[in-house]
């Protein structure tokens, strides 16, 4: 709908208006149908200079109303990378690969049974330049249907085993967890590529673990055990990320070689909450258990729920309770600091 002259209207009246006249079921061949309706709402000319910017930025703006769960939303160009449409965004990727304009931070993992030994996972950023970056979630899956997908995993791991030769080199030696797209366990060149730079740098492979996506492993798991198994044969370690949020078979997953699992953050945030979500994370850690394999839970934001998840059998902890994702300035006085902390312990003992 176009409007004229908006500022003589209250935008914001006038959707609310359409709306609940919208709000009404629909009878259509004797059955009620409902219909709920969102509105994205972009303003000519300060959000576009002609009819195909100004359309694309209203939907922008419809899709993140939904995603905030709001009747209408109007277009905020400074909102990130919201700014942008999957267009310019595949476009500004391309160019961000082409020059690897990209970051890593690292998140401390808690290892419960072992606490002096740390362990980070590897997160990729995309700063944009002007403040704001762009989240994996967002361009991950841009970079799956434009194969750039591969130059980035390879960036990734490059980077991090090169970071570890820097951190043996000051006698540090942290484990990194490095995540992988379902585009890499399809990929026969992953397994060679690593095996490369892990000689190339002298890292020990025994403190790289991939990070693989429950869903993406059971995509076409006969290839990713394939894959998997040769990977784990140079002495990386394997776990299966998001756990609970796909449907794989107890018989596949019997039959990967995994190290460990990672319980999905949706089930561990309302976990003291929900008996459900309780439920099906003590019975995960049993499960894993018994096919000898440790448990992470991700997404612990509170001490209580992170002791509890220790209590229960836990391996490893992973969330802002126990440290946010940091740059490599603040991952290296984070290390310093545990290194005196450690130092401490030791002397007194
Ligand atoms: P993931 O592998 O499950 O990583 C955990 C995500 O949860 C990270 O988001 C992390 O910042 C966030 N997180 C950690 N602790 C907490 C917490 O206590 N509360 C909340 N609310 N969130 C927490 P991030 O960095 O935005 O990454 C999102 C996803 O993007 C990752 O999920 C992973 O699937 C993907 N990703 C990140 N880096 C890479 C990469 O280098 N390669 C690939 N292929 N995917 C990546
Ligand atoms: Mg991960
Ligand atoms: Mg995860």
């Amino acid at each position: 709908m176009i409007l004229n002259d908006p500022e003589s209207i209250s935008i914001g009246h006038y959707i609310e208006n359409i709306q609940s006249y919208l709000d009404h079921p629909l009878t259509i061949n004797d059955h009620d149908v409902n219909l709920t309706n969102t509105a994205g709402v972009a303003l000519y000319p300060e959000h576009g200079s002609n009819a195909e910017e100004i359309l694309k930025r209203s939907e922008i703006s419809m899709y993140n109303a939904k995603r905030i769960q709001a009747p209408y939303a109007v277009y905020e160009p400074t909102a990130s990378s919201n700014f942008y449409d999957q267009t310019e965004l595949a476009a500004m990727l391309h160019a961000a690969v082409a020059s690897m304009d990209f970051e890593l931070f690292f998140q401390p993992v808690l290892n419960v049974h072992n606490p002096h030994q740390t362990t980070f996972e590897a997160l990729i950023r995309w700063p944009l330049g002007d403040g704001y970056s762009v989240r994996p979630d967002e361009f991950i899956p841009i970079a799956e249907r434009t194969n750039a997908i591969k130059q980035i995993t390879h960036w990734v791991l490059e980077t991090t085993v090169a970071q570890l030769a820097v951190w043996r080199q000051q006698s540090l030696t942290p484990s990194v967890q490095v995540n992988l797209s379902v585009k890499d366990i399809e990929d026969d060149s992953l397994e060679p590529f690593l095996a490369i730079l892990l000689s190339r740098y002298s890292v020990n492979p025994g403190q790289l673990t991939l990070e693989v996506t429950e869903t993406s492993m059971m995509q076409n798991p006969d290839k990713a055990r394939v894959v998997l198994e040769k990977i784990k044969k140079l002495g990386v370690s394997l776990s299966i990320d998001d756990f609970g949020t796909g449907f794989s078979s107890l018989s596949i997953l019997s039959n990967m070689p995994i190290d460990e699992i990672k319980i999905d953050r949706s089930f561990v945030t309302d976990l003291l909450y929900s008996s459900n979500h309780e439920a099906i994370v003590r019975s995960t850690i049993f499960l894993a258990h018994s096919l000898d394999c440790r448990v992470v839970a991700e997404g612990v934001e509170t001490e209580a729920l992170g002791k509890y998840l220790i209590s229960i059998g836990c391996d490893k902890i992973q969330g802002y309770w126990y440290g946010r994702p940091m740059n490599l300035a603040q991952t290296d006085a984070w290390l310093s600091e545990t290194q005196i902390s450690i130092g401490k312990v030791a002397s007194q003992n």
